[in-house]
């Protein structure tokens, strides 16, 4: 998968780059609309609205002219009004900064579900995995998660999640049994641009384990990271799903 990273500021393309590419995309990026709209044809672009040369939104303008590619606009505008001209313009999401990595490869794997949607029937199309906006609960043993409600059931009974302590907890559910990186985790719940203390992963991995009632859920790797123990039931409904 190619993305074009449309993006001027260093400091967001850069850990914005490293990160897509953890995810396994591979991204060109360039920092104005001219080398943008010069680029070779990529699966998607993230287009920044705030370019040196020309504004974002004529960027995505003349790029419809002559590509049906999904274009998600990054921008630190907020206002209502360029998410309207912006999704007008046919952008196909918009995503205002600061975002978190999760967030962006969840929109981005939306929008590239919705592009192979049109044209392929929804019973051959393969299944990608699910992140953040996937369809039913995963269980695993006795924890299951609801990334579509975002509510997580342990035996049974309700266990109520901040929103960080659900991303953090969905993110390692992804590869149940594999170990997250702090890196990873950090910059895929937080921001490729945290900066703050790392304390903070360690505080919240500690109110998921007490919320879910049983430390031995998520394993501490030392130096490392984080793995959930639980697998039970497997997760992966393609290897199964697929006659
Ligand atoms: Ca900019």
């Amino acid at each position: 998968m190619r993305v074009l990273l449309v993006e001027d500021d260093n400091r967001i393309a850069g850990p914005l780059e490293e990160g897509l590419a953890r995810f396994g995309f591979t991204v060109e990026r360039v920092s104005t609309g001219a080398a943008a709209l010069s680029a070779a044809p990529s699966d998607l672009v993230l287009l920044d609205l705030g370019l040196p040369d020309m504004d974002g939104i004529d960027v995505c303008r003349q790029l419809r002219t002559v590509s049906a590619v999904p274009v998600i606009m990054l921008t630190a505008r907020s206002g209502e009004s360029d998410r309207i001209v912006g999704l007008e313009l046919g952008a196909d999401d918009y995503l205002a900064k600061p975002f978190s990595l999760r967030e962006l490869i969840a929109r981005i794997r939306a929008v590239i579900r919705r592009a192979q949607a049109a044209p392929v029937p929804a019973t051959t199309a393969t299944t990608p995995p699910s992140l953040g906006s996937g369809t039913g609960a995963q269980q695993l043993g006795p924890l299951r998660i609801d990334r579509r409600t975002r509510h997580v059931h342990m035996n049974g009974q309700p266990v109520a999640l901040s929103p960080k302590e659900f991303d953090l907890l969905a993110l390692l559910a992804e590869d149940p049994g594999a170990v997250c990186s702090r890196q990873q985790i950090i910059d895929t719940v937080w921001d490729p641009n945290f900066f703050g203390p790392t304390k903070t992963l360690d505080v919240h991995v500690a109110a998921v384990r007490r919320k879910l009632g049983d430390p031995a859920t998520i394993e501490t790797i030392r130096r490392v990271g984080f793995r959930l123990t639980l697998t039970g039931t497997t997760p992966s409904a393609d290897s199964q799903a697929v006659a």
